[in-house]
Parts: C-alpha cells; sequence; structure tokens
C-alpha cells in the first residue's frame, strides 16, 4: 500500500509507525473518544498480531506457534466498533472491508459468502494478493449468528450455526478459493487463493440480553455478599468488562468460535459528555467537517457550547450512541447548506434556541418530557 491516511481517508503526512501499544493508543486517542479500556485491550492485540507476523516472518521457532489475536468487540450501537476497526487499518496501511455477518452464509445459499469478503479486500487492496493477505476485515452483528436466533428458518440456516462453522476456518486461518470475478461460484470459472492466515478480523456486535446472562452468573457467585460495591460492578453500562467465555456459549455464540476470538474488547455506551467531545473534538469530528464544508463557500460556522450539550443530550437520548449526531446537524443545518453558496462572507452562529426549535419541530412531546426530568 502507498501512504497512509486517515479512518476517513483522508492523507495522512506520517512517515512510519510504531507497533508498541502506547503508540497504537495514542493513535486511536485522535479519532476515538472514550472507550479507554477497549483502546488498551486491541492496542496490545494489535501489537501482538504485529509480533506474530514478525515471528512468522522470520521464520519463527519452530516449536512456538504464536495464535493470532482476533478480536470480539462488544458494544451497544454507535459506540465506535465500526470506527475501532477503521482506525487500526489506517494505522497498520493496510486494506480493509467490513461484512455483515447476518449477510453471510454457509457456501451454496443465496446470500453473500465468506468468499466474497475476501473478494472485496482484495479490491481494496488494489487487487494485490499479498496485501489482501495482511488485511483487516470487520464483521458486524456477529451476534446475529447465535445458535437461538429467531433468524434461523428450517430450510436454509443462512444466520445461524452453520455460519459460524463456516467462519471459524477462515479466522484461523485457511486458503479460501476466490472466483476471480468474485460473487458466486461457477463451474469452470476461473479461481485465485487467499489464505487468510494472516488477516486480522474484528467481529463485533452489540450482544444485547448478554447482559442478563453475566449479571446472573456474578449473582449467583455472589450469593449472600450483596454489597454496595456488588451493585456497582452489576452497573449495565460496565457489565460487558465481566464477560466470559461461558456467558457468550450461553448467549449461542459456539465454542469453537469464541476460541478463534481470544481477545475480547468491552464497549460502553456514550454519555453526553463524551458525545459532545466526539462533535468537536477528534480530527474528522462531525463539527469540523460541517464547517469545513462551509469553509469551501467562504461561510464560518460556530456552535455555541450549549447548543452542543443540547445536540448531546437528544442523541443520547436517542441510545444509538453517536450515531444520533449526524442527523441533527443535518437538519440544524439544512438551510444554512442551502443558501450557502449565495452568501460568502456570512457566519453562521447555532445557538441553543435554534435546538430548541429542532426539538419542537422533530420530537414528540413524551421525548421532550423527557429530556427535562435527565
Ligand atoms: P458501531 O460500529 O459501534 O455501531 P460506529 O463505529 O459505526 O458504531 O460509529 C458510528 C458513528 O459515530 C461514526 O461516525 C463514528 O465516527 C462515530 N463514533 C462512534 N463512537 C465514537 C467514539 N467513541 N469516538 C468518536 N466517534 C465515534
Amino acid at each position: 500500500m502507498g501512504a497512509y491516511s486517515t479512518p476517513d481517508g483522508q492523507s495522512d503526512h506520517s512517515t512510519t509507525r510504531s507497533f508498541r501499544p502506547r503508540d497504537i493508543n495514542a493513535y486511536l486517542n485522535q479519532y476515538i473518544i472514550g472507550q479507554t479500556y477497549a483502546k488498551k485491550i486491541i492496542s496490545v492485540a494489535v501489537y501482538n498480531h504485529y509480533k506474530r507476523l514478525m515471528h512468522i516472518e522470520s521464520g519463527g521457532e519452530t516449536d512456538v506457534e504464536i495464535r493470532k489475536s482476533n478480536v470480539l468487540l462488544l458494544g451497544p450501537t454507535g459506540t465506535g466498533k465500526t470506527l475501532f476497526a477503521q482506525s487500526l487499518a489506517a494505522y497498520l496501511n493496510v486494506p480493509f472491508a467490513i461484512a455483515d455477518a447476518t449477510t453471510l452464509t454457509e457456501s451454496g445459499y443465496v446470500g453473500e459468502d465468506a468468499e466474497t469478503v475476501l473478494f472485496r479486500l482484495f479490491q481494496v487492496a488494489g487487487e494485490s494478493i499479498e496485501e489482501a493477505e495482511k488485511g483487516i476485515i470487520y464483521i458486524d452483528e456477529i451476534d446475529k449468528l447465535s445458535r437461538k436466533s429467531e433468524n434461523t428458518s428450517i430450510t436454509r440456516d443462512v444466520s445461524g450455526e452453520g455460519v459460524q462453522q463456516a467462519l471459524l476456518k477462515m479466522l484461523e486461518g485457511t486458503a479460501v478459493n476466490i472466483p476471480a470475478r468474485g460473487g458466486r461460484k461457477h463451474p469452470g470459472q476461473a479461481f485465485f487463493t487467499i489464505d487468510t492466515k494472516n488477516i486480522l478480523f474484528i467481529t463485533g456486535g452489540s450482544f444485547d440480553g448478554l447482559e442478563s446472562i453475566i449479571q446472573t452468573r456474578l449473582r449467583s457467585t455472589k450469593i449472600g455478599f450483596a454489597t454496595d460495591s456488588d451493585a456497582q460492578t452489576l452497573d449495565n453500562n460496565t457489565i460487558f468488562d465481566h464477560v466470559q467465555s461461558e456467558d457468550l456459549i450461553k448467549f449461542g455464540l459456539i465454542p469453537e468460535l469464541i476460541g478463534r476470538l481470544p481477545v475480547i474488547a468491552p464497549l460502553h455506551q456514550l454519555d453526553e459528555e463524551a458525545l459532545v467531545r466526539i462533535l468537536t473534538e477528534p480530527r474528522n469530528a462531525l463539527v469540523r467537517q460541517y464547517q469545513a464544508m462551509l469553509t469551501m463557500d467562504d461561510v464560518r460556522l460556530t456552535i455555541e457550547p450549549d447548543a452542543l450539550q443540547l445536540i448531546a443530550k437528544i442523541a443520547s437520548k436517542k441510545s444509538s450512541g453517536a450515531r444520533g449526531l449526524r442527523p441533527i446537524l443535518e437538519a440544524l443545518l439544512l438551510d444554512s447548506m442551502f443558501t450557502a453558496p449565495d452568501n460568502p462572507g456570512e457566519q453562521i452562529i447555532i445557538q441553543k434556541a435554534d435546538v430548541d426549535d429542532y426539538l419542537l419541530d422533530n420530537t414528540s412531546k413524551a421525548f421532550r418530557a423527557s429530556l427535562t426530568i435527565a
């Protein structure tokens, strides 16, 4: 791959990368707000992934086989799971592809096969097999492959144990035959092979319902010791910090799959303060993006702090994490962006009153009432 780029594809002027966990963590801090614990876990996982590659490249001690550190990200929607995977790929300057577990099937079924994801990675890698074999694949919604998933149909197990089985080999490392033109396999079509043994797989899911499984286990081991500090460990927002393999098995992941995802990183719901920071702090923060776009029309944008605070509060109440921020900004800035090219030199100031108006126009009375209670 060529020069370095940022997670959102801008060019980055760095020329070298360090693989020390501290440096990876510092890079992640530029783009990801909060999630301190997950950052630490992932920084170490990437460092180990890198060491493993070095070990293999140098011929390695044949008696020590370093296993892959594929990652499982547990956390609610909009908390940064995809952003983590994207940021790592940008940091490492390796090709990156995203797949949604619910569209993956065992070979032979309608849907998208695992090979298709590898083909996408190959395309992103500029059609270089060698580069693709060093890439990162993010598999979202891995929790929807739960054995108990209601999606599982009798006639074709497109989203259950069968797909988990199909993923196993790919996560572990196997040579996968890819039809030369991607898509479905056809007899007589030419194939090429991608070996997944050095591809880092990051999987993620919101794992709704896992909280109560963990809670139940923790409670049953703490009978008779219910103290305030226990109550704290049982706080729903940090409950994933206590996850064990057995909880994931209860949830419906097969033990073999869990075995191939040795690094588990919990992400937490973002509070209002974090959401305000997300609006303004990261290198590619949303507010900065809108400012940059408007500057192209010679229009300056300022959003006052109490307006930012209210935007964060609204997003926080909608429980879709940082995903909730953008639609609010789009709505608030629609008119300004519409007229911006006609008004060079203009200064737009978004105040709390503007956000109040947005609330009146776009939300229910009940929703507005819920904001004041908080
Ligand atoms: P997830 O995969 O957990 O559902 P994403 O990573 O897709 O969430 O995040 C959705 C949007 O919110 C993206 O634009 C992302 O940049 C932003 N975002 C989410 N979490 C964070 C965070 N912790 N720090 C900065 N931005 C975030």
